[in-house]
């Protein structure tokens, strides 16, 4: 039986990935490799994983439904991780039906194509920012608010889509709710890469807000064990948290770095942004609960690897 993993040159499936492939499973990825952000990271990654034998990629887009079906009938997959999407809340103000087309519309393709070929398990990347300024901690029963950014609208139409649709289709589905996820081979537009690349480089780094907005920044390595340990619990339908349950100021981000790296930050203060909510929070009972998972790395530790890892890979930064 083979696993598909969409989005598997983005930073969460490319760590997915190698996880699968570690445990033996056979992975098919796919990924447009767009220039959201540095497509070298993209590569980086996909050079990674192409000497396994048991991984195979396919560039193409999740829209191309013709692309996708050809994929799915060269193959037999028993579960679809589907982690392609358009990332990043400030760049989806700019970019709403985009955002929309492609987290929504093409998650729908994608199940479509699921229920079609029988596949038995569909695992979901959804997101925190579906919670918007809800009361603290996020709870999955929670109602949700009505979205603060296009990306978030595009989450919690994907999730509408997924709900109803399960409910005529059957597939087995989890959604999991990832919470501000970081760690080595990590997106270049997200807090901790953008400040670390500032503040080793000696340039200002921009803080939007007062400092004290907080982020429940959960590492790479914990994420990944969450969405393997999914792969033997098949639930009907469920959503679960993945968050450390230790929300972390912008504040004690930028001082955690300046102390691994023993450099000062230079800081621009600008005003909050609208679309970025105050503080997200994970209650993470039901993760526990149902997948016995609990976050193992502290954010001093986790970006003390991050710091590692970016200043081994600067090649990267430099080559684009
Ligand atoms: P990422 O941007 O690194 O990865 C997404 C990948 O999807 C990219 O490689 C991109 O090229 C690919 N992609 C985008 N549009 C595509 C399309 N139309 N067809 C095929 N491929 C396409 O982001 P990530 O951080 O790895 O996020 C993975 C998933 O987790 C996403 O669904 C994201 O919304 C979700 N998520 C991430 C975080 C986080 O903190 N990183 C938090 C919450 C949710």
């Amino acid at each position: 039986m083979q696993i598909l993993v969409t989005g598997a040159a983005g930073f969460i499936g490319f760590h997915l990935t190698k996880e699968l492939l570690t445990l033996c499973h056979y992975v098919i990825g796919i990924d447009n490799l767009n220039r959201a952000y540095n497509p070298n990271l993209k590569i980086d990654r996909l050079k990674n994983l192409s000497h396994h034998k048991l991984f195979k990629f396919y560039q193409g887009d999740i829209l191309n439904r013709r692309f996708l079906k050809k994929i799915f009938t060269d193959h037999n997959f028993s579960t679809v991780y589907h982690l392609a999407a358009r990332t990043g809340i400030r760049t989806s103000i700019k970019y709403p039906i985009l955002y929309q087309r492609v987290n929504s519309e093409g998650t729908k393709i994608l199940y479509q194509l699921a229920h079609m070929f029988g596949i038995s398990h569909f695992i979901f990347a959804s997101s925190s920012s579906v919670y918007g300024d809800s009361p603290l901690p996020f709870t999955e029963t929670m109602n949700l608010p009505s979205p603060s950014s296009p990306y978030a609208a595009s989450k919690q139409n994907a999730e509408k889509i997924l709900v109803d649709l399960q409910k005529q289709y059957r597939i087995p589905t989890t959604i999991f709710r990832f919470f501000s996820v970081y760690g080595h081979h990590g997106r270049p537009d997200m807090a901790p890469y953008l400040f670390t690349q500032a503040i080793l480089t000696q340039k200002p780094l921009t803080l939007f807000g007062s400092g004290e907005e907080a982020r429940d920044y959960t590492y790479i390595d914990d994420i990944v064990q969450g969405l393997s340990s999914g792969l033997s619990r098949r639930f009907a339908s469920e959503i679960i948290n993945l968050g450390n349950h230790k929300p972390v100021t912008t504040a004690n981000l930028i001082s955690t770095i300046e102390s691994i790296s023993n450099l000062k930050a230079k800081i621009i203060r600008k005003p909050r942004r609208q679309e970025e909510v105050k503080i997200t929070f994970a209650d993470i009972t039901k993760a526990k609960k149902l997948l016995d998972w609990q976050p193992q790395t502290p954010l001093f530790e986790g970006m003390k690897k991050f710091i590692l890892w970016y200043k081994k890979s600067r090649f990267i930064q430099q080559s684009h």
